[in-house]
């Protein structure tokens, strides 16, 4: 049976029972959500997070501490995070550049406008597009939205939710379009839903050769059921 409109809360609470319930994001305030994405590349989540935690033990993560923090400070930071910490320290000082001139320093106030303005502000931020504009709305519980990175988009493909279109955007538009109707308006079950479904895609359910012999939601899957009927040659 192919994964259903109705499946989707299904699905969630069984990831919930594999991986357990998330804990809490490290950060759930806008100017730090953006600093995030910036003080590491390429890294596991657990070396961002240590990268960050560094940024704010050694310059600040307000955008006047980073503007006023040396470059060593801020290298103490991005050097955990990964190739090219130098360049990182340009891209920080650019965001709180940023939030000093377009938001005064204040990024809450932006975060109160309608919805696709919200995004449009949030995205004047190098490295912040749509997922990530709508990650950090959910996240600082400004609107109740699921935003999805790219692990999360393909574990949702795979379950059968939306097709692969053209572009990337296409088909980020197209999955949520498939999983609307069904998402909890609930803070708690989407911040859990996004990080549930980001972790399945980075430790199972990978970009190649998925591990679905393991996979907890492997019934559900569309992709699994196409695997399996494919004719063997
Ligand atoms: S069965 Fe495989 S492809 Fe489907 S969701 Fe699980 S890991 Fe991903």
């Amino acid at each position: 049976m192919p994964a259903t409109a109705s499946s989707l809360q299904k699905i969630v609470s069984q990831l919930a029972t594999h991986y357990g319930k998330p804990g809490p994001p490290i950060t759930t305030d806008p100017f730090e959500l953006v600093l995030l994405e910036s003080v590491a590349y390429l890294v596991s989540d657990e070396r961002r997070e240590e990268a960050f935690k560094a940024l704010r033990r050694h310059a600040g993560t307000k955008p006047h501490e980073i503007l006023s923090a040396s470059d060593e400070r801020i290298l103490k930071a991005t050097k955990l995070g990964g190739m090219h910490p130098e360049q990182r320290i340009s891209r920080l000082r650019e965001i709180a550049l940023i939030a000093m001139n377009e938001f005064g320093g204040d990024l809450w106030q932006a975060l109160k406008l309608p919805l696709p303005k919200a995004k449009q502000a949030l995205r004047k931020f190098p490295s912040i597009g749509e997922p990530s504009a709508e990650k950090i709305l959910l996240f600082t519980r400004s609107y109740p939205v699921l935003g999805l990175d790219s692990n999360g988009l393909r574990v949702l493909l795979r379950l059968g939710f939306g097709k692969e279109k053209k572009s990337y955007t296409a088909t980020y538009r197209a999955v949520k379009e498939a999983i609307g109707d069904q998402l909890k308006k609930d803070y708690d079950w989407l911040t859990s839903t996004h990080i549930l479904l980001r972790r399945h895609g980075k430790e199972l359910c990978k970009t190649s050769a998925p591990l679905c012999e393991k996979c907890p939601v492997r019934k559900s899957c569309a992709y699994l059921r196409s695997q399996v009927s494919k004719p063997s040659r």
